[in-house]
């Protein structure tokens, strides 16, 4: 193909892809170039849901403490921006102390981050950034953005290898880090969520806190795609002054302690 006909339909195929893809973005009201719609997203979460689990790590084996991840994690689902969207919270067995969202509402917290936290209100900071990253589009306008690319890529080079199947790119992801502009959102409308579904926000600062203290002595992945807590913690402390956030919310250590510290202790000591 001539470089001449080949950035033609690089134009043609932008332009339809453009045509077909201006969503509004629930949480910003902002039109956006959004690819894949947030059922499309669904589907690609749930197969991708299961390699996840097989290779960065089992699903943790305890009704108890599944059962109670998930119930803080609907909580805040029911007061986010998709409360309908059919998310779920689970703990998968891994030593590094990370979370992350996968496409179509799918989200992981490692024992290794389970371990270092000390109450609900924390766990629901954590739970509710990456609710956020889900509900703001993150993920949806990172799979765009790595389609057009690789479109481009393949209509320049006139390849006909199929570079690219949507699959291929929501493979790569879970390594895939935000910009700081959606990770700054994402803590923004995370403590929204979590106060909003009656936590306290100083589980987050408190989270932040623990991930900083951390980030001397051992590796903690969680920094390999989030930018440093401490900016971060200043950020915080200004959206609950303005926001005028009250910070008498649940704090929830007992109930952490019961199903989650308590259940991490048996499983260890049943390995
Ligand atoms: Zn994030």
């Amino acid at each position: 193909m001539s470089k001449k006909l080949s950035f033609f339909a690089l134009a043609v195929c932008l332009l339809a892809i453009l045509q077909a893809g201006c969503q509004t973005n629930p949480v910003t009201g902002k039109k956006q170039l959004i690819l894949v719609s947030p059922e499309q997203e669904k589907k690609m979460g749930l197969d991708y849901s299961k390699e996840v689990e097989k290779t960065l790590g089992q699903s943790v084996k305890d009704e108890q403490l599944q059962n109670y991840i998930n119930s803080v994690g609907q909580k805040i689902a029911i007061v986010s921006h998709a409360p309908d969207y059919g998310f779920s919270y689970k703990a998968i067995d891994h030593n590094s102390v990370n979370a992350f969202a996968l496409p179509g509402g799918y989200i992981y917290i490692t024992t290794g981050l389970l371990e270092q936290l000390s109450s609900e209100a924390q766990m629901a900071s954590v739970l509710g950034h990456e609710t956020a990253h889900v509900t703001a589009r993150h993920i949806a306008s990172q799979i765009t953005s790595d389609y057009i690319m690789s479109v481009g890529i393949s209509v320049l080079g006139s390849a006909s290898s199929g570079a690219g199947s949507l699959g291929q790119i929501v493979e790569s992801l879970a390594s895939k880090s935000f910009s700081r502009a959606d990770e700054k959102q994402a803590d923004a409308i995370g403590l929204g969520y979590m106060v909003k579904a009656g936590y306290t926000p100083n589980g987050m600062i408190e989270t932040m806190e623990i991930l900083q203290k951390q980030s001397g002595s051992r590796t903690v992945e969680f920094f390999s795609t989030h930018p440093s807590p401490e900016n971060r913690i200043g950020l915080l402390k200004e959206q609950i002054f303005n926001n005028r956030y009250p910070t008498s919310g649940t704090i929830g250590k007992e109930e952490y302690a019961t199903n989650v510290t308590a259940r991490l202790k048996l499983i260890k000591s049943q390995k």
